[in-house]
């Protein structure tokens, strides 16, 4: 799959600017090691050939000028880096949501609707529509009240993108619809995942004896 700008959805591809080697360490899951192990990664920055914007890549294992594909991961603009949480088809489908994000804000706007139709499926939301799906999975996920009406302005946009033919989803949306759904990916899997990654750690911790979690909590690199 080609590499997309997030900031234009362009594929015309990037201009290389700058790279640079860092050092940082990484520790072992089981909490027993306290100095860890240093390794060199490196970041690169590069430009969009359509609209100029940047964007950094993390450990992109060597760039080349005409490269179309870059395997390391996007640091900015800000993208999810969920680790797992998130279910590979929801995360399947909201990519395929970004990549149409600033070519067409309605169809944008409709993805991110079947993205959450997709979300309420996987978690056993039940109506005989989106809306009571998502009073449904509010229930269900002890959804807060603000993180539910964004869902459900989410929808609503979903709706005015596919039947407002004349006017569609202003530009301006997009930000909104992407950080709404971002919130409720968020909540839903991705900070429950930490929640129990924390446990774990704080566990590990205990078994180990000598430092307390709150001591090597600081020195863990989040996986
Ligand atoms: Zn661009």
């Amino acid at each position: 799959m080609k590499t997309i700008c997030l900031h234009c959805s362009s594929d015309k591809g990037f201009e290389y600017i700058l790279s640079r080697e860092y050092k940082s360490r990484s520790y072992s899951a089981n909490l027993k090691d306290y100095d860890g192990e240093e390794f060199e990664g490196s970041m690169a920055v590069v430009a969009c050939k359509n609209c100029g914007a940047l964007t950094v890549y993390d450990d992109t294992c060597g760039w080349h000028e005409d490269d179309d594909i870059c395997p390391g991961e996007i640091l900015f603009p800000s993208i999810i880096h969920d680790h797992g949480a998130i279910p590979k088809k929801v995360k399947e489908a909201y990519e395929k949501a970004l990549r149409v994000q600033w070519i067409d804000p309605d169809a944008f706007a409709v993805l991110i609707r079947k993205a959450l139709e997709l979300v309420c499926s996987l978690e056993g939301a039940k109506g005989h529509n989106l809306q009571k799906k998502l009073e449904n999975l509010k229930g269900i996920k002890s959804i807060p009240s603000d993180i539910a009406e964004a869902a459900q302005a989410l929808r609503l946009s979903g709706n005015i993108a596919a039947h407002d033919v004349e006017k569609g989803l202003h530009p301006l949306y997009v930000h909104k619809v992407d950080d709404f759904f971002k919130l409720i990916l968020d909540y839903i899997y991705i900070l429950p995942f930490r929640i129990e990654h924390f446990k774990t750690y704080q566990k590990l911790a205990q078994q180990n004896g000598g430092h307390n979690s709150g001591s090597s909590a600081a020195s863990i690199v989040t996986p």
